[in-house]
């Protein structure tokens, strides 16, 4: 006769492809009509998921819900989830990844460089996040992924207040950890180094050398390495991994 096998089989190869429609999650990316933030919104969308990306200025990018929302106004973070929840349904995974940085050295910094900075880059993911856990604690699901930076973890000369806004998410995601884990909600984030976006462009040569020569694996980074990614972070994969800082930055933090 016939004996059971002794082991499960092995699984299969990851599945590919769209998830079916019944699976597709409702995902906002903030500051996704640009960079990084639109790259994270394609990888999401090659893979089923009903995808929305707020924009600031200009237009919405093709092939995506895009709801103008600028992150330092709660009301228009109240304006553009309502939209979000009546198209796509209760945001599922946010992705925080809208930021500013106003380079200036600290002797001569002004108030309003290094506040637009924190308004932006912290208080806008504080707003933004908050908004979304209506309706993740609702469903008792949701992925959440603040977009920092190396800087936040190694400093900066001339960008204090950039590198305060990167380092306070950090606070900011391990303490929401500790609030929402029961729920089997994750919140992590993503140290990106050096990529190569609108962010950058203007950079004087001689700091992106500076870089790249800091950087083990001596070049800068695409958008795409960074929104596959957070594409796992958002995955059913990544289930268990919460609290987490992930560096994807050519190895040019480690050790931090
Ligand atoms: P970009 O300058 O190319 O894009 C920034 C995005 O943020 C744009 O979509 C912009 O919208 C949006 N944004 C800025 N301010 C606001 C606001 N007040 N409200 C809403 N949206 C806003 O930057 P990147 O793609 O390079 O950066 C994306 C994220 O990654 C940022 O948080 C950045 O700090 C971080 N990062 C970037 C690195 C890099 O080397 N490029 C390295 C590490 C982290 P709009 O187009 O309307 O201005």
């Amino acid at each position: 006769p016939e004996t059971a096998p002794e082991t499960a089989p092995a699984p299969g190869p990851r599945e590919q492809g769209p998830r079916p429609a019944a699976a597709s999650r409702s995902c906002l990316i903030t500051g996704g009509n640009r960079g990084i933030g639109l790259a994270i919104a394609g990888e999401l969308a090659r893979q089923g998921d009903a995808v929305a990306v707020t924009y600031r200025t200009g237009e919405p990018p093709a092939g995506f819900l895009g709801v103008r929302c600028d992150v330092t106004d709660g009301a228009q973070v109240d304006a553009a989830f309502t939209t979000v929840e009546e198209r796509h349904g209760d945001v599922e995974v946010l992705v925080a990844n809208a930021g500013i940085a106003r380079d200036n050295l600290l002797a001569v910094m002004t108030d309003e460089e290094f506040v637009s900075v924190i308004d932006t880059n912290l208080i806008g993911v504080y707003r933004v996040v908050r908004r979304a856990m209506r309706g993740i604690l609702r469903r008792r699901r949701g992925r959440i992924i603040l977009i920092s930076s190396s800087l936040g973890l190694l400093g900066a000369a001339g960008e204090t207040n950039y590198a305060a806004s990167k380092a306070g998410l950090i606070g900011f995601a391990r303490s929401l950890v500790r609030e929402v884990a029961a729920r089997d909600i994750t919140v992590n984030v993503v140290a990106p180094g050096y990529v190569l976006t609108d962010m950058t462009a203007d950079l004087p040569d001689r700091v992106l050398a500076t870089y790249i020569e800091q950087t083990p694996l001596g070049r800068a980074a695409t958008p795409a390495e960074i929104a596959t990614v957070v594409r796992f972070l958002a995955s059913d994969e990544a289930a268990y991994l919460t609290g987490a800082v992930i560096p994807v930055d050519g190895g040019a933090s480690m050790g931090h």
